[in-house]
């Protein structure tokens, strides 16, 4: 039957599939390049008070060229980096970074907290306390300045192992934060025992916050979980005057969006730090 087939006789796979395999190759040997030349960058996208429009900190987010300068999107590169175990690197990469960045806006006179994203391999990994605390120590970087987003299913891997690394991190006084919370599956009994900082609403019910009742009593829920268990808040994904005032309305005053910037080089995000 194969013979019959022409020129896919030797071929497993189908065309669409060959493709995908291919791309997916040529995703991963970028990635290892850009990695080993320190050509990842990291944008900033500015965390602000609702009411005032004032500065509370930013949101450091990985961003990589291909080889014509076009820009590749992190729901491509950060999932592949996390299957090839690459994430390491690039998580420690990006936190050096915008800590570096963190102590420029300090040197300018800006005291803004910066947050990095931590994957679940470099959560699960034992050192990553001390790494963190030696960068800081290098750096002279007060610990206070630096947050660390943690999504739910990382936190939920290892429920014991979690405890003990977030109470590394309160020990040593780094931040952290529940990203993309609500989208995850983990018991709000857990979220007593985490010892976290900040909840992060997901972008996904804000935006939808307003057109869907299911999204707006998640919405409030998650407000109302955050006040009773005295954490902070913040939104993210705000894109219209209305989503930031209804948030602002059910009591959530701190939020990141589209609305007041979307995520910026390190240059520009100087320009903006000073403006
Ligand atoms: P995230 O941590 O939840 O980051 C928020 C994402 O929402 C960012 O996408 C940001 O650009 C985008 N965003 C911000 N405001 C708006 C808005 O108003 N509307 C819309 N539609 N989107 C908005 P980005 O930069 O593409 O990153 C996607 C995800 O990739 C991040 O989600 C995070 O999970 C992951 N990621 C990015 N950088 C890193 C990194 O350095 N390490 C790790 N582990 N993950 C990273
Ligand atoms: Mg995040
Ligand atoms: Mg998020
Ligand atoms: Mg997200």
């Amino acid at each position: 039957k194969a013979k019959s087939e022409g020129r896919n006789r030797t071929s497993f796979f189908s065309d669409e599939l060959e493709q995908q395999i291919i791309y997916r190759h040529q995703l991963e040997l970028l990635l290892r390049d850009t990695l080993a030349n320190r050509q990842l960058q990291v944008y900033y996208q500015p965390k602000l008070c609702l009411k005032t429009g004032k500065l509370l900190g930013a949101e450091a987010l990985a961003r990589m060229q291909n080889q014509q300068g076009q820009w590749v999107s992190p729901l491509e590169f950060i999932p592949l980096a996390e299957e090839t175990g690459l994430i390491v690197e690039l998580g420690l990469q990006v936190l050096r970074q915008a800590c570096q960045e963190c102590l420029s806006w300090q040197q300018l006179g800006y005291q803004v907290p910066v947050s990095v994203n931590i994957a679940a391999a470099q959560f699960a990994d034992p050192q990553l306390v001390q790494q963190i605390k030696d960068l800081l120590a290098e750096l002279q970087i007060s610990a206070q300045l630096l947050e660390l987003e943690v999504t739910e299913s990382a936190l939920m891997l290892d429920v014991s192992k979690t405890q003990s690394m977030l109470s590394q991190l309160r020990a040593s006084g780094i931040r952290t934060s529940i990203d993309d919370f609500g989208t995850g599956y983990s018991s709000l009994s857990y979220l007593k025992k985490f010892q976290v900082d900040v909840l992060k609403i997901d972008k996904s019910f804000v935006q939808e916050m307003l057109t869907d009742r299911g999204d707006m009593e998640i919405v409030k829920a998650v407000i109302s979980l955050a006040q009773s268990m005295n954490l902070q808040l913040i939104a993210e994904g705000i894109e219209n005057e209305a989503q930031k005032d209804m948030l602002i309305k059910l009591g959530c005053e701190v939020g990141q969006g589209y609305l007041f910037s979307k995520p910026l080089s390190a240059a520009n995000f100087r320009t903006y730090v000073c403006q």
